[in-house]
């Protein structure tokens, strides 16, 4: 739903000027997410706007709580049949963070994720992406309408710099004080590297915060954990990055996540340590360490491996920090999005 076609539909349909007030509030006041809930609308405007403007691209099929109720993870069944997961977590209390997926399934393949275990099956068009936010909007206005969604954060399925134009698209909508408005520094996009849209998103949006999965330095082991190396190899990565922060003057994070005995010993905290302070102004990369969630979900990540490699980085003079898990037991952390399917859905029975 965009606010602004529906707003010239209103003056068109030469509805009153204070029905836009009122469909405002019913989508992200009240959070109505089909409109025959909107009840402060006459019945045929809503039927006509269901027909016209469905609030949703999609239909939310079903919500997972974490134990501890910090984390959320819906799986959600798009218009053509395929099912993709988005996350909410609340780093802290009253303000959450969304995680959005960009695509369904992933091509890049990573060792460490879910995603990467399914096909590739198609991009997620700019709503589609920008209503995974508006969803988790209204389902913490439902629950508590002094809670708010404070970040939002692309890290779910899909390569993001993959699906370009939409991701630009959606985080304009997401930014628009019409639609969410929320800032664009409180937005981050994350790439498994892909240094050429790195590049064109230092001129497009400048204010939003990128995120690079790294999880190792050394060619040979990222070709196996994050393919996207063996077309950006990590010379192209690193040269990209210092680009990035020269033209921006942000902070840059690089994700590592810390895979006991394979890429924490200290000879990988050595050479990330001399691979960082080889870009120019690297006192702008912050390192954020991640314990290693297993795709499958088995095991509990490992804090304590990645609190000792943050030690480590720290001594050597880095900016590095554990970043905190959650979501792990509804496979709602990073790297563990799947939604449950890895092939088209088949086209319904024809009915004859
Ligand atoms: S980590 Fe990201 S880029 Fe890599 S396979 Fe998973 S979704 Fe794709």
């Amino acid at each position: 739903m965009n606010f602004e076609t529906v707003k010239k539909f209103l003056r068109k349909d030469n509805q009153p000027d204070y029905r836009v007030a009122q469909v405002r509030q019913a989508v992200f006041g009240r959070g109505v997410s089909y409109w025959a809930e909107a009840t402060t609308l006459p019945e045929p405007l809503r039927q006509k706007l269901e027909e016209l403007f469905p609030v949703l691209s999609f239909k939310p099929l079903q919500v997972l709580p974490s134990k501890k109720g910090d984390a959320f993870k819906a799986v959600l069944q798009l218009k053509d049949g395929f099912k993709i997961e988005t996350v909410l977590m609340r780093p802290m209390r009253g303000h959450w963070s969304v995680c959005v997926s960009t695509q369904v399934g992933c091509a890049i393949g990573c060792a460490i994720c879910a995603t990467g275990k399914m096909k590739f099956a198609r991009n997620l068009s700019a709503e589609e992406i920008s209503d995974q936010a508006l969803f988790w909007h209204q389902y913490v206005k439902r629950k508590n309408p002094e809670d708010r969604i404070a970040g939002v954060v692309f890290m779910g399925m899909g390569e993001p710099l993959l699906n370009y134009a939409a991701v630009v698209k959606a985080v304009g909508d997401i930014s628009d004080p019409d639609y969410l408005g929320i800032g664009q520094r409180h937005i981050s996009i994350s790439t498994s590297g892909h240094a050429g849209n790195i590049q064109a998103l230092a001129g497009d949006l400048p204010q939003v915060n990128l995120a690079v999965s790294l999880h190792s330095v050394e060619d040979e082991e990222r070709d196996r954990l994050v393919p996207m190396n063996k077309k950006y190899p990590l010379d192209e990565l690193k040269n990209a990055v210092e680009k990035y922060i020269s033209r921006t003057g942000r902070q840059v994070f690089l994700e590592y996540a810390v895979i006991p005995g394979v890429n924490n010993l200290p000879k990988h905290t050595r050479m990330l340590g001399k691979w960082v302070r080889e870009i120019k102004n690297c006192y702008l990369i912050h390192v954020n360490l991640i314990p290693y969630n297993n795709p499958e979900g088995k095991g509990r990540p490992d804090e304590e491996a990645a609190r000792t490699f943050a030690a480590a980085l720290t001594g050597m003079g880095m900016s590095a920090t554990v970043r905190k898990s959650l979501g792990s037991d509804i496979k709602g952390a990073c790297g563990q999005l799947a939604a449950g399917h890895s092939v088209r859905p088949r086209p319904a029975k024809p009915n004859c």
